[in-house]
């Protein structure tokens, strides 16, 4: 049994930060602010040792600076996008092996959203966190990527055990759902409105998600499905024409 404790803190309007703690130790995952990150620390009396940047947009990296200062943590993030993250102090590549205590976190490349995005995986966990790259019931906005380099990124995510539990960087899942049903209606995404609605009064996170549910509801997971290419042309279309076919209607919705 693991010692590994997550803790979802949200940020600024509709971000989730996670704070990763083994004993008194802690890390935190995209730190949008560094205040919720501080108070949330102190009241758990926990002492901050890491930073992990999924990707270098301000509403992830926006706390960096001031913890790192605060608690002399070390920051780490994508290599390539060393040039981008404030004080970044690890370099790491992809499937390279991250490592806090006992856990070992492995890097895995998701570009689309930004050229440079990663996720943390940690199997021993079961957990993945995917930063803006997957939503629960949707994927990032492609600012700096192809929509094939999203679709590739969302099949890795995909191969990933059905009950890998995902941690993302927004709470969207309304409005995805919403976008959802709005190709595919049927009685599964009715219900998960409902829940998502009763969650969201109580101010509940509709996070993590997991890769069976996603693979269940999440329409950009299911742009290879032949059921889901005919709502959208004709079932002939390549996999990839159909995801940006889904993509480029969720732009505008
Ligand atoms: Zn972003
Ligand atoms: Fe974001």
């Amino acid at each position: 049994m693991s010692n590994l404790k997550i803790d979802i803190i949200p940020c600024l309007s509709d971000n989730y930060s996670y704070v990763l703690s083994i004993g008194k130790d802690a890390l935190v995952i995209d730190p949008s602010e560094a205040l919720p990150i501080i108070k949330f620390l102190e009241k758990n009396n926990l002492k901050l040792k890491y930073i992990l940047n999924t990707h270098h947009h301000f509403d992830h990296v926006g706390g960096n600076l001031e913890l790192k200062n605060k608690y002399s943590a070390l920051i780490a993030g994508n290599e390539k996008d060393k040039e981008r993250i404030p004080g970044i102090d690890i370099l790491l590549n992809e499937s390279e092996k991250f490592y806090f205590n006992n856990s070992e976190f492995e890097i895995i490349n998701v570009p689309g959203h930004t050229s440079e995005c990663i996720a943390y995986y940690i199997k021993s966990e079961n957990v993945v966190f995917t930063g803006d790259a997957i939503f629960s019931l949707g994927c990032g906005r492609l600012f700096e990527g192809s929509p094939n380099d999203m679709w590739n990124s969302i099949c890795k995510i995909k191969s990933l055990p059905d009950n890998t539990l995902i941690y993302c960087g927004h709470e969207y899942t309304a409005s995805n759902a919403k976008f959802v049903q709005s190709i595919n209606d049927n009685d599964q995404i009715k219900l998960k409105i409902i829940k998502i609605k009763e969650l969201r009064e109580k101010n509940i996170p509709t996070v993590p998600t997991t890769i069976a549910e996603e693979k269940e509801l999440n329409i950009f997971f299911q742009a290879n499905q032949k059921n889901i290419k005919s709502l959208l042309s004709d079932n002939n279309i390549s996999d990839e024409e159909a995801f940006t076919i889904i993509r480029s209607a969720k732009d505008t919705f």
